[in-house]
């Protein structure tokens, strides 16, 4: 069974027409990438998805599931966000447990998760910090461990790395790759640069102007472009 299938996704905003019918399945455990210039619609396929804006019309299918009306912390789904949108009075463990302490959680199963999280993202010695007293990195560290907390079905992060500087978005995207490979989770990541869905993707989502133009592993998109599009975003001549 596909982690997400979309059929037919449309978007509009008043007349202009955002996404302009995305059809896609993603496997399980797979890593897509959706690549694309500024505006091409990925932060609102992306929200779609992940049921923070409803569709104007098309299937979003999670699990074999279609979930159009199902509200966003039912979807199994968690979201990693450029702006890291960390509560600010709360300390790194609590923002990370937030989203199990509001669904019920028991508070021994919280602290069971977030300490592996933790482990996993090296984040044990900031765990009683709050978000103020650690670096743009470290953030987006418990930003990203928050997500792994909620052992969501979907991983979506929108341009995690876009604030961090050069040397921080190499290691961030290190982590992600190893995340991915240690939870063997399905992960949709959207971002504007090509080093990192050449090295991140299994298959890479090329859009433009609210539609699919080519869709393919990343070797395959480079050596063979569907059009110049394609060619001159992957970087490949053609
Ligand atoms: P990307 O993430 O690829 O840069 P977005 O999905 O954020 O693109 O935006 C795609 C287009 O939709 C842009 O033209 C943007 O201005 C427009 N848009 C996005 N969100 C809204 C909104 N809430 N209301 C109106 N227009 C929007
Ligand atoms: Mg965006």
């Amino acid at each position: 069974m596909d982690a997400l299938k979309l059929e037919d996704i449309r978007k509009s905003f008043g007349q202009v027409e955002v996404l302009k019918g995305i059809d896609l399945e993603v496997a399980d455990g797979e890593f897509v990438v959706f690549v694309g210039p500024s505006g091409c619609g990925k932060s609102t396929l992306l929200r779609v998805i992940a049921g923070l804006e409803d569709a104007s019309s098309g299937d979003v299918i999670i699990a074999g599931a279609r979930v159009n009306t199902v509200p966003p912390a039912k979807r199994g789904i968690a979201m990693v966000f450029q702006t890291y949108a960390l509560y600010p009075h709360l300390t790194v463990r609590n923002n990370m447990g937030l989203g199990l302490k509001q669904s019920g959680a028991p508070a021994a199963e919280i602290a069971r998760r977030t300490d592996a999280a933790s482990a996993m993202l090296s984040l044990e010695p900031y765990l009683e910090r709050r978000p103020a007293e650690l670096s743009g990195g470290q953030r987006q560290r418990v930003a990203i461990g928050r997500a792994v907390v909620r052992e969501p079905k979907l991983f979506l992060f929108d341009e995690p790395l876009s604030n961090l500087d050069a040397a921080l978005r190499v290691n961030t995207r290190l982590e992600i790759a190893q995340l991915h490979r240690r939870l063997r989770a399905t992960m949709i990541y959207v971002t504007h640069d090509q080093v990192e869905a050449m090295t991140l993707a299994d298959r890479i989502v090329v859009l433009n102007e609210g539609r699919i133009e080519q869709v393919g592993p990343p070797m395959e998109l480079y050596n063979n472009p569907a059009n110049e599009f394609v060619a001159g975003f992957i970087g490949s001549p053609k």
